[in-house]
Formats: structure tokens, C-alpha cells, sequence
């Protein structure tokens, strides 16, 4: 194997030096669309094309479905031995691993994320996430109903049958593995949608199945737009689930789509808007460098992202000082190849535009820019913005109800802890929150209160395979991650038995 490249120059020229394949996954095979579509990938390091994706529409789809039905049918996949089910995702885990530069170097010129942690998260990550499921494969067990002498019933679980998993561009490669390692480990086959701004490194994982053993049409892999893929996928009638990540208002889409079609069974993870309680007794170190990461880590394009600081009055601007400090000693700003950057470009113009818009919305609702605030590293030509700080926000803004998803947080002052626990509530969201306090009663107290699937305590999105992810209100339902994961891609059958 190749040394790492050190520098930009390095990595670039490793870049230019791949195969990259853009053609959908079907079947066991590359195939282009059908009507021979393609579309360009832009890169957001520079706004250059550097590669043509199969344009995938209804015609497509349809195929990866009938591919992935006829699997499920045949029983190659759902009825093999644990053991077998087992080898192949431990493989699949492995193969990941191995071409682990590959693939990350795929998903930093698809998203702009910074090439470190391409290599040191989300490929690892996404191996982790397939190998902790394949685990499961021979752990599974049935039950037996408590019944009288002559009757025996047993309380199978057995997989859904087509899943589809519609996924966002944020933290593709692990977010992929979320749904893939508990829908494949049940046994099911899949097809997997993902962003039309990040399909490479997901492409790229169909013919390390293919290699590990995964049947045929097992594993499917649709790139394409969401309304031309998306949706025929999420309205096909011979699809049993979709499991999405992305926005609040496509999730609800599935739920409309599920509805005019088969009522599939859904699970959605969606926005966004996680406050931290920073209360007046807090270690503000260890809070800034919590906010900090929380919300600058991925340029802010994480679904939970800490974006509202409810900071208590007393200590309020200390904090906003604090916070400003660990960015910029640690969260430096650069060109995602570039040794040392940490935060790196917004996925596309779109996005970078429409979080520039916020921060100009902010202020003209009347925030201050405590830091930051601007485009930056234009003469690249790439997307990128500054880590900024919003501070002396009330919660009623646009700012601090809608998701940015950018390096943008809002900061906004509070009185008492009632207060908190109202604020940090007041919003259609709840993904996740934080607390920050040295008192284990007011700990206690605020995350219990909270509306929100992760509460932590001083600490910041720490996170681990064995606890489940996903969100209360409009942040969705069901759950990724943990071993409960794997209900969601399963349903119960009773099988009874009567003995004369
Ligand atoms: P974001 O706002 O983060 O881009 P979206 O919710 O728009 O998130 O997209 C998440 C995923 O949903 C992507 O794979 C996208 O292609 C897909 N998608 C978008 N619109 C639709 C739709 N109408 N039907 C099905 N899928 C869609």
C-alpha cells in the first residue's frame, strides 16, 4: 500500500488517480440508467465537475426493486445460515476497511468534509457500524408464548421483505451503514438512495458486497435526484419499508408517499435545532469546547448539531468568548486536503448560499455577529463559510427555530432553570440537547425535562453503536443504532401450533 499523502498536492494527485464510478448498483452489477441519464458532480472544494452519476428515474428503480424482490423471494439471503449472513457482513466490514482511502477520498470530493475525518470517522465508522451488526446474525433469538400443554406458539420475527434507505449528504458513508447493517443482518434486501450531492463513496460499497459475498440484488445501490429516485422508490408498491434520514419536510413526504401507496412501514430521522443548557455553575471550558465541536465539527452539517446555545445571563458573554477561542485555536478553517484543516467546504453553493442568508437574516432580526460571519477561501472557487457565532438571539427568531445546518450557532441569554427547560422545549424539534452544570440535581432535572432522543451531560455528541439514535417530535421516529435498530426491519409472526 501507498504511503498517506501529506500535503493538498498529494492527496489531489491520489484523487485524480481513481477510477470513479458512477453508474447505479442493480442486481450485482454497474449498469447506467436506463434512458442512459447521467448527471455532473460538482465539486465543492473547487465548483468544478469531476465526475457524471447515473441519473437514475422511475424506469430504474423498478429494476433495483424487481432485482431485490426476486433475492428476497429466492430465500438466498433471508433464509441462509446465521453463520453465512454473518461472514459475509464481517467481510463486507473488512473490504470497507481495506479500501478505506478510497473511500474517503470519494466522500471529501463529493461533500467537501475535510480528509482527516473521511479517514479517521466516517469510513471507520461505517465499518464499525456493518461489523457490529453482522455480530447480531446468529444472536437473534425467537420467543415461545407462555401457552397450556397443547399448545405451542412461537413469536417469530421475520424481515420485511424490500427496504428502501433514502439517505442525506451529510455523513453518507455512516449513515448508509445505519441502515444497511440492521436491515441486512434481518435478512431483508435493499436499495439504497443516496443524496444526489454525495453518491461516490455509496457506489463504490456495491461491488465491495458483491466481493464479500452478499447475493445478488441483495444490496442495491440508486443514485439519483430525490424527486426522480426518491420518490418512485418511496411510492413503489412492492417496496415493504423506507428508513430515511434528511429533512423534516421530506420525512414528512414518506409518510404521504407510504399513505398513497402500500403503507409501508416508515422510520425517519429529521431535523434538528439541539439546544445546550449552559447553567451559571458550568465548567465554561469544557462547555465552549462541547459547543464548539458540536456545532463547527462538519461545518455544521450535522443533523444533530448543537445550533442553540441557552446560555444563563451571568455568564453568557464569557461563553461567546470562550467558544470564539476554541475554533480558533482548534477548529481551523482550510481546504479539506489540507493537513490540519478541521472544518472544511459546505456541500454545495446552494447550501452555502442559504446559510450565508441566515446569518444576514439573523442580523437583521436583530442578533450581533460575535464571530465570523462571512464567505470564505473564495478565490477557490469552493463553498465555504466561516464559523460563526450569532449571540444576543431570542428563541422566537428564524435563526433560532430553523435548522441552518451550517457552522452558524445561536446564542441566546436565560434567567432560571424553568426558563431553560421551556426555551430548549420551544421547538418543533427534538433530536438532541446538552446540559452543563456541576449540580447532578439540576443535571437530573433538566434531562429529564427535555424533549429530546440524546440528552447529554456535560459532554457533547459522544456517541457509541450499542445506544440508539433518533429524535422525539418532528425530528422523526425510530430508531438508528443499538441493537433495537433491528426491530424496525422486522415484524412479528405468530406460528400456533395445537397438539390433540
Ligand atoms: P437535505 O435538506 O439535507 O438535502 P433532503 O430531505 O432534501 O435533505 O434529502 C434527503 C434525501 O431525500 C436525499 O437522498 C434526497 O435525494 C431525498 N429526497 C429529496 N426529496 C425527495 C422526495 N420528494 N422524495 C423522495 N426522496 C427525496
Amino acid at each position: 500500500m501507498l504511503d498517506r499523502p501529506k500535503t493538498r498536492e498529494g492527496w489531489l494527485a491520489r484523487a485524480a488517480a481513481l477510477t470513479i464510478e458512477g453508474r447505479a448498483f442493480i442486481g450485482g452489477s454497474y449498469v447506467a440508467a436506463l434512458d442512459g441519464a447521467t448527471f455532473a458532480k460538482i465539486s465543492p472544494i473547487d465548483g468544478k465537475v469531476f465526475a457524471h452519476v447515473a441519473d437514475c428515474g422511475e424506469a430504474d428503480i423498478d429494476r433495483a426493486v424487481k432485482s431485490a424482490r426476486a433475492a428476497f423471494e429466492s430465500g438466498i439471503w433471508r433464509d441462509a445460515d446465521p453463520l453465512v449472513k454473518k461472514k459475509a457482513l464481517l467481510r463486507f466490514a473488512q473490504l470497507i476497511r481495506e479500501h478505506a482511502e478510497e473511500i474517503a477520498i470519494l466522500e471529501t470530493l463529493d461533500v467537501g468534509k475535510v480528509i482527516g475525518n473521511s479517514l479517521a470517522v466516517d469510513v471507520p465508522f461505517c465499518a464499525n457500524c456493518i461489523q457490529y451488526y453482522a455480530e447480531f446474525a446468529d444472536k437473534l433469538f425467537d420467543e415461545a408464548a407462555p401457552l397450556g400443554a397443547r399448545d405451542v406458539a412461537m413469536v417469530r420475527k421475520e424481515p420485511l421483505g424490500v427496504v428502501g434507505a433514502i439517505v442525506p449528504w451529510n455523513y453518507p458513508l455512516i449513515i448508509a451503514a445505519w441502515k444497511l447493517g440492521p436491515a441486512l443482518v434481518a435478512g431483508n434486501s435493499v436499495i439504497l438512495k443516496p443524496a444526489e450531492q454525495s453518491p461516490l463513496a455509496s457506489l463504490f460499497l456495491g461491488r465491495l458486497a458483491k466481493e464479500a459475498g452478499l447475493p445478488d440484488g441483495v444490496l442495491n445501490i440508486v443514485p439519483g435526484f430525490g424527486e426522480k429516485a426518491g420518490k418512485p422508490l418511496a411510492l413503489h408498491p412492492d417496496v415493504d419499508m423506507i428508513a430515511f434520514t434528511g429533512s423534516t419536510e421530506i420525512g414528512k413526504l414518506m409518510m404521504v408517499y407510504a399513505g398513497q401507496s402500500n403503507m409501508k412501514r416508515v422510520a425517519l430521522e429529521c431535523g434538528g435545532k439541539s439546544p445546550h443548557v449552559v447553567m451559571p455553575d458550568a465548567d465554561l471550558d469544557a462547555a465552549a469546547e462541547g459547543i464548539a465541536w458540536g456545532i463547527y465539527y462538519n461545518q455544521g452539517e450535522t443533523c444533530h448539531a448543537g445550533s442553540r446555545v441557552l446560555a444563563h445571563s451571568s455568564i453568557r458573554e464569557a461563553l461567546v468568548k470562550k467558544i470564539a477561542e476554541v475554533q480558533a485555536a482548534k477548529i481551523p478553517l482550510g481546504h479539506p486536503f489540507d493537513a490540519g484543516a478541521q472544518l472544511g467546504a459546505m456541500v454545495e453553493e446552494r447550501q452555502m448560499e442559504r446559510v450565508l442568508g441566515y446569518i444576514a437574516l439573523g442580523v437583521r432580526e436583530g442578533a450581533r455577529i460575535a464571530h465570523g460571519g462571512k464567505r470564505a477561501l473564495a478565490e477557490t472557487g469552493g463553498f465555504y463559510v466561516e464559523p460563526t457565532i450569532l449571540d444576543g438571539a431570542s428563541n422566537s427568531m428564524r435563526i433560532a427555530q430553523e435548522e441552518i445546518f451550517g457552522p452558524v450557532v445561536v446564542v441566546i441569554p436565560f434567567g432560571t432553570e424553568k426558563e431553560a427547560v421551556s426555551l430548549a422545549n420551544d421547538s418543533i424539534y427534538g433530536l438532541a440537547a446538552a446540559v452543563w452544570t456541576r449540580d447532578m440535581g439540576a443535571a437530573h432535572r433538566l434531562s429529564r425535562a427535555i424533549r429530546a432522543g440524546t440528552v447529554w451531560v456535560n459532554t457533547y455528541d459522544r456517541s457509541s453503536l450499542a445506544t440508539p439514535f433518533g429524535g422525539f417530535k418532528q425530528s422523526g421516529f425510530g430508531r438508528d443504532r443499538s441493537p433495537h435498530a433491528i426491530d424496525k426491519y422486522m415484524d412479528f409472526k405468530t406460528i400456533w401450533t395445537h397438539y390433540r
